[in-house]
């Protein structure tokens, strides 16, 4: 027999989702019949706009004709996706040849993990997104982690004045779980810090789309100096819907330099050509077409609806008497629950509500005395789940 890597006895017992996957089975052999709310899991819930979904699907047509197929391409992506991420998401902030597309950002975030190796430090917003930290531990990392409390009372940014060095820090901005942005003002503090220290930022930016306020910045390469001092992840999947689909990208910047001097750029390509094989061409056609105009309309009016139904649901919520958090540039309300843990809190949600939401405790100690609710819920469940709540 072989023995387990040793590293999987770090993690936490169960992924949180499994959790409540469990706790939502349990109600529902007591209560047969009863429709849950489902506020819970951050899944997209709307189809793929149909001028996107026509161009995958011809895409994938295409793969069925002698002129049309085509096999591996680059492990960096399509060169002419690379260079309209550049374009039309990052104008004149990031080069073509800076954007590495992928499978997905979850996936880029657990293969960065590999280009720090188990000696790396890190710290992580608290509450936080739990790849950030498990990956760490995966691969190895036995320091303590640091975790940078981020609750109302400190406007959800870190004190960093009070935070020790770390070789990395991981900032989701907008947030998940919290839904809170940080302003530019502030991811200048965090570039600053990061700069000072000689650490390196990774930014996970998957819910840049879903920012209204023209003032919050999308990118952290909107900060001058950052492509010294961090590396960015984003999604198409909260953008498009393509979290089935599959397709991310990483921005790994020219001036990017380990200590010795050496590229981490450079590194990166090694580590994507040796284990990965590049994103699905199907998957690329797709990307392209969400960056053409007609894509980028569509995918705006996608978002427009969930951030409507976060509107909505942030309304009744006030309404009910809950302080909320969250929804106004990110799809997800951070709700404090009045003298109750964040348990006891989905149990009474789910039981007298019927409404599926997550224990913002699952997220981190940070995370306690609150739920997320996710706006990434059908217009009819928002609907009911505001009926529920006014009742
Ligand atoms: C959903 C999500 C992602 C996206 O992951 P994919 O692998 O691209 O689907 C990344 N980061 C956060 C914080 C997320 O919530």
């Amino acid at each position: 027999m072989v023995a387990k890597n040793l590293n999987f006895s770090k993690l936490k017992s169960s992924y949180l989702f499994i959790q409540i996957e469990q706790k939502k089975t349990e109600f529902l052999e007591k209560n047969p019949g009863v429709e849950l709310i489902n506020l819970g899991i951050g899944d997209t819930s709307s189809p793929i706009p149909q001028f996107i979904s026509e161009k995958l699907a011809a895409a994938a047509i295409d793969l069925g004709t002698v002129t049309g197929y085509s096999g591996y391409g680059s492990s960096a992506g399509n060169p002419q996706l690379r260079k309209r991420i550049s374009e039309v998401l990052y104008p004149n902030l990031v080069d073509g040849d800076e954007v590495f597309v992928s499978d997905g950002s979850k996936c880029d975030i657990g293969r960065l993990q590999i280009l720090f190796g188990r000696d790396v430090t890190i710290a992580v917003q608290d509450p936080t997104y739990p790849v950030y930290v498990d990956g760490t531990l995966l691969q190895g990392a036995t320091d303590e982690i640091v975790k940078m409390s981020c609750t109302p009372e400190n406007h959800f940014f870190p004190d960093l004045s009070s935070l020790p060095r770390t070789d990395l820090i991981y900032f989701c901005s907008p947030n998940n779980p919290t839904g809170s942005v940080a302003t530019k003002e502030q991811l200048k503090q965090l570039v600053d810090f990061a700069k000072q220290n000689q650490s390196i930022i990774i930014f996970d930016s998957a819910y840049a789309g879903f920012i209204q306020d023209p003032q919050l910045p999308r990118s952290i390469y909107e900060i001058e100096g950052a492509d010294e001092v961090a590396i960015e992840t984003g999604s198409f999947s909260k953008l498009a819907g393509f979290t089935g689909v599959r397709l991310g990208w990483t921005i790994v910047p020219q001036k990017l330099k380990y200590s010795d001097g050496s590229s981490i750029r450079d590194t990166w390509i090694r580590t994507i050509s040796t284990i990965y094989n590049g994103p699905s061409n199907i998957a690329q056609a797709g990307g392209l077409a969400v960056l053409e105009p007609e894509g980028q309309r569509s995918v705006k009016r996608l978002i427009e609806q969930y951030m409507s139904g976060a509107q909505k649901l942030a309304v009744s919520l006030k309404q009910s008497g809950f302080v909320v958090y969250g929804g106004e540039n990110a799809p997800y309300l951070w709700v404090r629950c009045e003298d109750k843990n964040s348990w006891d809190s989905f149990h009474e949600l789910l039981e007298k509500s019927h409404i599926v939401s997550t224990p913002g405790a699952g997220f981190g100690m940070a995370g306690e005395g609150f739920i997320r609710f996710s706006a990434f819920a059908t217009a009819d469940d928002i609907e009911k789940a505001i009926e529920a709540l006014a009742n």
